[in-house]
């Protein structure tokens, strides 16, 4: 289902609300840095303060806040996750109770970390809804329903380390960017298919948001006027065809079945069922022409493509290129690929934020002064 309150919302990643949490990720290999991934300076605020940290070893501390889920780890400098846990959001609480849960949740595990010998140098937390990244302000979450919380002094003060606050959408893009499917592109399309579908626009590893900080929103591209209302107010937005939230409850509705996700869909294709094949070529065919708009108008040199949607893998990849290839006319196409990092892009990506905070030795990819 998209978010119907929350246009400007970030997309869950389908498989974020449930996924256990990343132990088995504590020993990911890091994957490493590619030269020619040029990040300027300036994309996040100045360091606060430099730290002992400073150089050498040590972990920022990431969280990922979703609607249902804290993904919180310790991300080192080459952005390799080596712990991870994972606490319930609660929004029904309220946006008061969710914030100090927030709060002390990094608390906590800043304590715990201190304790086992591995002190954080910073803080990077990703967040839902619309944030002002260059004052670290949370402005509007329908989702949790915070307004206007300025969670960088907050937390800092909470914290006393530096704190970084990012969009988690963005935030994935800046780890894909940096250590996943992004590597290597002077400017690529992050297009997470996930409950909904936020994007970002990253231009030399550098999410790229207009003067308003709006921009991204591919999820509301309109692609078939007139077509189904989306909670934007606008009908036939790209979220409401392509989706994995679309897709699942597209299916449940018209084959009168209950919502067994966007992967069901896909794994009934093989079967025949010519409602999931309609459903499926259909979200396969409105993306496409998506992104021809998208080739039209930013000229990327790559699509990663994000979400619960895209673990399908070529069940949706395959068609979407072919689709993509017989529309497009003088267009020079960007390369599709699926994103590397999954629902855990978010988290690494508010780590990698932290990490800009503390200068030290500087990194191919790092824009650490
Ligand atoms: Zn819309």
């Amino acid at each position: 289902m998209s978010d119907p309150e929350q246009p400007a919302a970030a997309p869950r990643h389908a498989r974020a609300a449930d996924a256990p949490a990343g132990d088995v990720l504590a020993g990911q290999e890091s994957a490493g840095h590619v030269p020619g991934v040029h990040v300027p300076a300036g994309h996040v605020p100045p360091a606060h303060a430099a730290d002992s940290q400073a150089s050498g070893g040590g972990h920022a501390l990431a969280l990922d806040v979703g609607g249902t889920g804290i993904k919180a780890g310790l991300v080192t400098r080459d952005g390799r996750l080596t712990r991870t846990w994972r606490r319930a959001t609660r929004i029904e609480r309220g946006p008061q109770a969710v914030i100090d849960t927030i709060a002390d949740f990094a608390a906590e595990l800043v304590d715990e970390a201190a304790a086992e010998g591995t002190p954080v140098a910073a803080a990077g937390f990703a967040l839902p809804g619309i944030i002002d990244e260059r004052t670290g302000v949370g402005v509007f979450s329908a989702t949790v329903g915070w307004r206007d919380v300025p969670f960088r002094d907050l937390l800092g003060a909470r914290l006393a380390v530096p704190v970084a606050i990012g969009h988690d959408v963005r935030a994935g893009g800046v780890a894909e960017a940096r250590i996943g499917a992004g590597r290597g592109s002077a400017r690529f399309v992050f297009l997470p298919l996930g409950t909904s579908i936020g994007g970002a626009i990253m231009i030399d590893g550098v999410p790229n948001l207009g003067p308003h900080g709006m921009g991204g929103e591919f999820g509301h591209i309109v692609v078939r006027p007139g077509g189904l209302p989306c909670g934007c107010g606008l009908h036939g937005c790209l979220a409401q065809y392509s989706s994995a939230g679309a897709v699942a409850a597209r299916y449940a509705a018209a084959a009168g079945t209950a919502n067994t996700g966007a992967l069901d869909v896909a794994a009934r294709l093989a079967t025949g069922d010519p409602v999931a094949r309609r459903i499926w070529d259909e979200a396969v065919d409105v993306l496409a022409d998506a992104l021809l708009t998208t080739a039209a108008l930013l000229d990327p040199d790559r699509v990663v493509i994000g979400g619960g949607l895209a673990e399908a893998g070529d069940t949706l990849m395959r068609p979407l290129a072919e689709a993509l290839g017989a529309k497009a006319t003088y267009h020079v196409l960007p390369e599709l690929v699926t994103a590397e990092l999954g629902d855990l892009a978010g988290c690494l990506g508010a780590g990698l934020l932290a990490w800009d905070l503390v200068p030290g030795d500087s990194m191919p990819g790092d824009s650490a002064p």
